[in-house]
């Protein structure tokens, strides 16, 4: 059993003009097993959010803990976070020039488990998760991210959740840029990786779409830095036919 705990969270970032608080009190739990999505609009802090998470440096925790079974994660770092179970799936991946996926992959697991993977069952595996995601072998002797589509990133994002095995996973706008087939191929992904496992996921997304795939438990509606109503799948359907309007003007 995992939780992350995340209490009264403010992070701010440098912009040209300035420090501009973009968290504003953030609470949220997520335990083992349970899915959660975070929905919001364009701006709202999503991002920041999952940065914060990963221990991005351009983004400073002013105020707030976030914890992981009582372990403060804010003083981890980037690897010990992933080490202890913390995984990011970003909204934007970058390019890592010059690995290839397969030794991307390699390294990553053999630093998140502290002792390389038995080669045999490691390419197994990784031959069966590339397969599972309808990616080509050839994929795997490709640089990290040089020249990939929009729906192979988030492929390889879903790849290495498949095999890095995290106890808690945040997946940023997992859905963003796919078509409906490879909407379906990621979120598949997903729920394999819960299957049998008690991953918890954070699913931050703008679009209901992806929810009628990967089945949430909870769902916090995130307007302006913070959390401003939380329910079950329910208010997913709700934000569906009702968009975001009544949540921001209710702030304002
Ligand atoms: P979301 O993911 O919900 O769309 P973001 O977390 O990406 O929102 O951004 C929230 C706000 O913070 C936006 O106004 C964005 O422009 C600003 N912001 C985020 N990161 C930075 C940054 N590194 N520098 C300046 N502004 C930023
Ligand atoms: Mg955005
Ligand atoms: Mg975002």
């Amino acid at each position: 059993m995992s939780t992350l705990e995340i209490r009264n969270l403010h992070v701010t970032v440098e912009t040209e003009n300035g420090t501009k608080e973009i968290l504003r009190g953030v609470d949220l739990t997520v335990k083992s097993g349970e899915t959660h999505a975070i929905m919001g609009p364009n701006g709202s802090g999503k991002s920041t959010l999952a940065y914060a998470i990963a221990g991005h440096p351009k983004y400073t925790v002013t105020e707030g803990t976030i914890t992981l079974d009582g372990e403060d994660v804010l003083a981890m770092s980037v690897d010990e976070r992933a080490r202890a179970g913390l995984f990011l799936a970003m909204q934007y991946p970058v390019e890592v020039p010059g690995v290839t996926v397969s030794n991307f992959l390699r390294t990553a697991k053999t630093a998140v488990d502290g002792e390389a993977p038995k080669l045999r069952t490691w390419v197994k595996d990784v031959k069966g998760a590339m397969a599972d995601l309808r990616m080509d072998d050839s994929f795997a002797e490709r640089n990290v991210n040089e020249g990939f589509s929009g729906g192979e990133k988030k492929r390889h994002e879903i790849l290495q959740l498949e095999l890095l095995k995290p106890r808690i996973a945040v997946l940023d706008e997992t859905d963003s840029g796919l078509d409906v087939d490879a909407l379906r191929i990621v979120s598949e992904g997903v729920n394999r990786a819960k299957e049998g496992t008690d991953l918890g996921v954070l699913l931050i997304t703008h679009y209901t779409r992806i929810l009628r795939y990967i089945k949430p438990d909870y769902v916090h509606v995130f307007v302006d830095g913070k959390v401003v109503e939380e329910g079950g799948p329910e208010l997913a359907d709700r934000l569906e036919s009702e968009g975001y309007d009544r949540f921001v003007t209710a702030k304002a």
